[in-house]
């Protein structure tokens, strides 16, 4: 059935979710005691069609996330109105050269080495790139992001290059059974967020990226200030 949905009825779906997700998040602001100003809300938009990002875009919205370098290069000449993009997946060096001014954050560093190619390609591109590390919390081989060991090093090696300025951390935590477990890991990052910011050579990190659409509740409750949603806004995705 859904395979027939018009445009329009997708459209309503969208406003519908985001009034529901905009509820949830005042609520979840109001109960950790911060101003919903202080949260950024993104919409991931991977495998999503630029007419509804354009929807999205249309609501209000002004920040969205791609995982993929090709799918924003391709879906960015579509979409219309100011906003901004960040990266959030995982990024190969040979890329980054290609993504460098078409986005305004990449949040998924994951090693000493792109973070030198960042580096190397924002100076040529005369242009400081500010980056979010990723934190892999659970330590799960599966996933991208630095492991927690041996973490807190690089922070500091890649705090020393030019042109590329650390904001903070994104993670994506393990898959948890229950709203205790999930505010644990939430509030592990937290943690590592609050170690790293205690450094003088980051002390101006500002941004910890965390909570997707099971979860960004929870994400909020433990200190996130942006969170990144994409099926609880768009539907479920179809690759
Ligand atoms: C896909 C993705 C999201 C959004 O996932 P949903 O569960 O659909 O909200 C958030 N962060 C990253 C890094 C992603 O790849």
């Amino acid at each position: 059935m859904t395979e027939s949905l018009s445009n329009e009825a997708v459209f309503r779906d969208i406003e519908e979710n985001y009034t529901q997700i905009s509820q949830t998040l005042e609520d979840a602001c109001v109960q950790a005691g911060i101003k919903r100003s202080d949260v950024r809300f993104m919409a991931v938009t991977k495998t999503v069609q630029p007419v509804f990002i354009n929807h999205a875009l249309q609501l209000g919205i002004d920040l969205i996330g791609e995982n993929k370098v090709q799918e924003l290069l391709e879906k960015k000449e579509f979409l219309n109105g100011s906003y901004e993009a960040h990266l959030i997946g995982h990024l190969q060096t040979n890329k980054v050269k290609k993504i460098i001014r078409e986005v305004t954050m990449i949040q998924s560093v994951d090693s000493l080495h792109l973070a030198e190619e960042i580096s190397k390609q924002a100076k040529n591109a005369e242009l400081t790139m500010p980056v979010l590390l990723e934190l892999n919390i659970g330590g799960e081989e599966s996933k991208t992001g630095f492991m927690p060991d041996g973490f807190i090093e690089a922070a500091l090696q890649i705090a020393e290059l030019p042109s590329i300025e650390i904001c903070g951390l994104m993670s994506v935590p393990p898959i948890c059974e229950n709203e205790r477990e999930i505010r644990t890991w939430f509030s592990r990052v937290r943690c590592e967020y609050e170690r790293l910011k205690g450094h003088p050579k980051l002390s101006n990190m500002n941004t910890l990226s965390m909570g997707m659409s099971s979860d960004y509740r929870e994400a909020v409750l433990e200190g996130a200030n942006l969170v990144r949603v994409g099926s609880a806004l768009f539907g479920r995705r179809r690759y």
